[in-house]
């Protein structure tokens, strides 16, 4: 990738990872009405940089044109759409929700959770920034939806609307495990964060490790960080990675170097 540079550190990046040619975008289905028009092909070619090890694609397309349409719908899951209903009921009972009470979810979907408040008559609003979900929420729940990305510039002006919520939803994986596992989730994530740092802690300022101890730092905790705002590790792919770099932050000894033949004991007597 000539004159490109590593995404994370910077460093200039020339090794190639793997080159799978041609690609359209992920989650794009073609309409029939589609099908004599041209349809945009990227370079799916990944390069893994020298420095720090991240193997990254170059950034061809911009979020809002990969989320603006997209084709996940959360109510195509129905354990979680029954997920969504029990844990409506038991927020409404707990925090005494009413038809004077608010309730927002940040990245919304299709009001697959909202749904739930409306039926009880409590005012909702979603924020999903995929228009094509948006307008299904809207159209066929009749949820008042934003399509927007949630930003600081956005919340500040619904505060000035007077639009505050009392109930915000925004959905992660340690939210998650909070609400299935109660105190014994809370206290396993707060077990594995102590973990997480002390081991991070112990290869990047003890040295311990090697090159893909310090890799596999930096890929966990990008999943970590991305779990504050969505589901990654629901995905089997992504936990699979995950499991690989704790394992390798867990044994994190450097491979003995193997022996040259310089070091093999001398075959021979010398006499002297
Ligand atoms: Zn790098």
């Amino acid at each position: 990738m000539h004159g490109s540079r590593c995404r994370f550190c910077v460093a200039p990046l020339s090794s190639s990872f793997v080159d799978l040619g041609m690609s359209p975008l992920c989650q794009t289905h073609i309409e029939p009405s589609q099908l004599h028009e041209m349809e945009p092909f990227y370079p799916l070619h990944a390069y893994v940089c020298e420095q720090c090890f991240l193997v990254q694609l170059q950034e061809f397309v911009s979020p809002d044109q990969i989320f603006s349409e997209y084709a996940y719908f959360s109510s195509y899951s129905s354990s979680w759409v029954e997920h969504a209903r029990r844990y409506a009921e038991m927020a409404i009972e707990r925090l005494r929700l009413g038809p004077r009470s608010k309730v927002m979810e940040i990245a919304s979907n299709d009001g697959y959770l909202l749904q739930n408040y409306l039926r009880r008559g409590i005012p909702v609003l979603g924020v999903e920034p995929a228009s094509n979900i948006a307008e299904v929420a809207r159209e066929e729940r009749g949820i008042p939806t934003l399509s927007e990305f949630f930003s600081y510039a956005l919340a500040t002006g619904l505060r000035k609307q007077g639009r505050q919520a009392d109930v915000i939803h925004a959905h992660n994986d340690y939210a998650e495990i909070a609400l299935e596992l109660g105190l014994a989730g809370i206290a396993l994530i707060l077990l594995f964060g102590v973990w997480w740092f002390m081991t991070v802690r112990a290869v990047w300022i003890g040295g311990e490790g090697g090159p893909f101890t310090r890799a596999a730092s930096i890929a966990s905790g990008a999943i970590l960080v991305h779990s504050i705002v969505d589901f990654p590790l629901r995905t089997a792919a992504i936990s699979a990675c995950f499991a690989m770099c704790l394992a390798l932050l867990a044994d994190r000894r450097v491979p003995p170097q193997q022996e040259t033949t310089d070091l093999r004991p001398a075959r021979h007597l010398v006499i002297g």
